[in-house]
């Protein structure tokens, strides 16, 4: 069997980490973690309080009251929030800028690392996220930054929602992306950047395919798997 080993792809929202992740990992075996799901339960379970975003203190009260957890099946990663699936109800922007403003908050931050660190320990993990080469993995075999520019995203993030059927805008969805990036990049704790051991991988004229192939090539580089 093949030694274990972990790949931290972090970048911007809208960089097409999850999609390139998904798909590398299914052609490796491997499993993929989206960490970014789990602060989104965090921030639904927060706005479903009432809480305000900007609350810190409020937004910390919320955590012992609540678990969040992943599991792992053919379809793929699912989120619980107190047992309950809510994978699908934490696609959206509402949640999004929600779960943005409680990763700024330490707690939610350590509430949230162990887990993220246990499901590396035990298995072979693509973990897509902010500061996963950063903080949670700084050890990982492979580290990717992948970014694109802001357009690309906000095209890309556009019609991803018009499929789903969410009625948006590009300028609202680049708007969205332009304060995301903003906040994440800005915090104090664990901000957006790229590590100084990561691989920088611009995406802006890249098709999902070269996208994917290209995080393969890193991956079999830097760790034999996959040739
Ligand atoms: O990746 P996704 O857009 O689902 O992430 C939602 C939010 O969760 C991000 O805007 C970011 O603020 C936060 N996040 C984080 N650290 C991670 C993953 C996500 O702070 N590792």
């Amino acid at each position: 069997m093949t030694k274990r080993f972990a790949a931290a792809l972090d970048g911007p929202s809208g960089a097409g980490k999850s999609t390139v992740a998904k798909a590398a990992a299914a052609r490796l075996g491997i499993l993929y973690v989206d960490t970014g799901a789990m602060y989104r339960a965090v921030g639904l379970a927060v706005l479903r309080r009432g809480i305000g975003e900007d609350d810190a203190a409020g937004i910390e009260q919320v955590l012992p009251e609540i678990t969040v957890t992943l599991r792992h099946g053919p379809d793929g990663q699912r989120v619980f929030l107190s047992g309950e699936d809510v994978s699908d109800a934490i696609r959206n922007d509402r949640v999004a800028q929600y779960a943005s403003k409680c990763s700024a908050v330490p707690a939610v931050r350590a509430f949230l690392l162990d887990a993220q660190r246990a499901l590396a320990r035990e298995n072979s993990v693509i973990m897509d996220g902010r500061d996963i080469g950063t903080v949670v993995l700084p050890d990982a075999e492979v580290k990717i930054f992948l970014t694109a520019s802001v357009e690309a995203r906000a095209q890309r993030r556009y019609h991803e929602l018009q499929e789903r059927g969410q009625d948006v805008t590009l300028e609202g969805v680049r708007a969205d992306i332009e304060r995301r990036d903003s906040q994440d990049r800005n915090r104090p704790i664990a901000p957006l950047r790229q590590a100084g051991d990561a691989v920088l991988l611009d995406t802006s004229s890249m098709t999902l395919e070269a996208s994917i192939d290209a995080v393969l090539r890193l991956i079999t580089e830097k760790t034999g798997v996959g040739q």
